[in-house]
């Protein structure tokens, strides 16, 4: 059975596994429902059955049952990018550092749940995006420090802004000095609690769904991508004045230190392969773009677990976007989301490959 053995904490994506619970469909099968897949959340392995005499076990960072609350998958998906539990030994992004946190899989799987759900009312409802921003708010001095938000969608190679649905071709552009991305003209609102960060969001989702009802689309094939920003002031502390005397300290004791930093929340198109056959022009360049963001992002997602010191990261939009925010200093996590339906074998186990490969 294919296995990598294991993968430490070092490792450079953190990759987990979410099963989502039997829909109605899957339901509907009664007795005859079939599942394809086992978990065995102590050795964190998941085991996919194709059939009865062909069973595979793959080890991830974590695989979450049917039944892991939307709390247990952000502590272990996305608190650890957001603050790391040693400060200065692994780079966080309330530390200053970039980071990623991405959802996969087939559409219907869950991927939106996971980090899109609002839970306005319920807070145990609420995914990784608003827990995230929980989190930050939590942590953050008013007086010194600015979180603001944009919030984009990326379909066939556009970026249009969710946040003012009339800028539609967004440019992406590379710092060539930092290597720092920007997407000028995209809307940064700045947030200041809760409240309005529900408020942004709906408005983000609205302008999702209606975009995609002018494109005669579904949001499965596009990525939605939240970008949150982040600019903290700090005084210099005490430990820097320790600074050799003979070299040039940057940092005046007197001056604040900005430490600015973004992290990443992204819902994949989803991962399905689609149907070319028989499809209309606009379905046949669909699929090719999707494909084409999801491929490049896979390459460079396995150039990042082989420690490769080049990161492919030039071939789509997608990754271009991603392009400051993993690698380097910056730590990813990606959940896979599947189902448990055997009827849907083929793209459980491709899923399940493409995190895999990521480890
Ligand atoms: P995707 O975004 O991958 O297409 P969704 O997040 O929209 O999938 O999930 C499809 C349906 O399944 C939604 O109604 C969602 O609320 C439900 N669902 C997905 N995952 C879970 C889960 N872990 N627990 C409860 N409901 C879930
Ligand atoms: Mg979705």
């Amino acid at each position: 059975a294919p296995d990598n053995g294991g993968s430490s904490d070092s490792c450079r994506v953190r990759v987990s596994v979410r099963l989502r619970p039997k829909n109605s469909e899957d339901l509907a099968h009664g007795s005859d429902f079939d599942s394809c897949v086992e978990l065995q959340p102590e050795s964190k392995r998941l085991k996919l059955k194709k059939n009865n005499w062909s069973c595979e076990s793959y080890k991830f960072d974590e695989v979450f049952s049917e039944n892991a609350s939307q709390k247990r998958v952000y502590e272990v998906v996305a608190k650890p990018v957001v603050e790391a539990s040693h400060a200065f030994l692994i780079p966080s992004v309330l530390e200053g550092y970039n980071g990623t946190v991405m959802a996969y899989g087939q559409t219907g799987t869950g991927k939106t749940y996971t980090v899109g759900q609002l839970g306005k009312d319920d807070p145990s409802e609420r995914g990784i995006m608003v827990r995230a921003l929980e989190h930050i708010l939590s942590s953050m001095s008013f007086e010194t420090d600015h979180v603001a938000i944009s919030y984009l969608q990326l379909y066939l190679e556009s970026v249009q802004d969710l946040l003012a649905p009339e800028k539609t071709n967004i440019p992406i552009v590379e710092d060539a000095k930092t290597g720092e991305v920007s997407l000028p003209g995209a809307a940064i609102v700045e947030i200041k609690d809760l409240e309005h960060v529900f408020h942004i969001l709906q408005i983000g989702e609205a302008n999702r769904h209606a975009a995609n009802t002018k494109m005669n689309t579904e949001s499965s094939r596009s990525h939605a991508i939240l970008i949150i920003h982040l600019q903290r002031s700090s005084r210099i502390k005490e430990e820097n004045s320790s600074l050799s005397n003979d070299t040039h300290n940057i940092f005046p004791d007197d001056l604040p230190l900005v430490l600015k930093s973004k992290l990443l929340i992204v819902d994949l198109a989803g991962s399905e392969r689609i149907d070319k056959s028989g499809s209309e022009g606009h379905m046949i360049e669909e699929a090719k773009f999707i494909n084409l963001s999801l491929t490049s992002l896979g390459k460079c997602i396995n150039a990042l677990a082989e420690n490769s010191p080049h990161i492919p990261t030039r071939d789509s939009k997608l990754t271009r976007i991603l392009r400051d925010s993993f690698g380097g200093t910056a730590r990813t996590s990606l959940v896979v989301t599947i189902g448990p339906s055997s009827r849907h074998y083929s793209e459980t186990s491709s899923t399940i490959m493409f995190g895999q490969r990521a480890m």
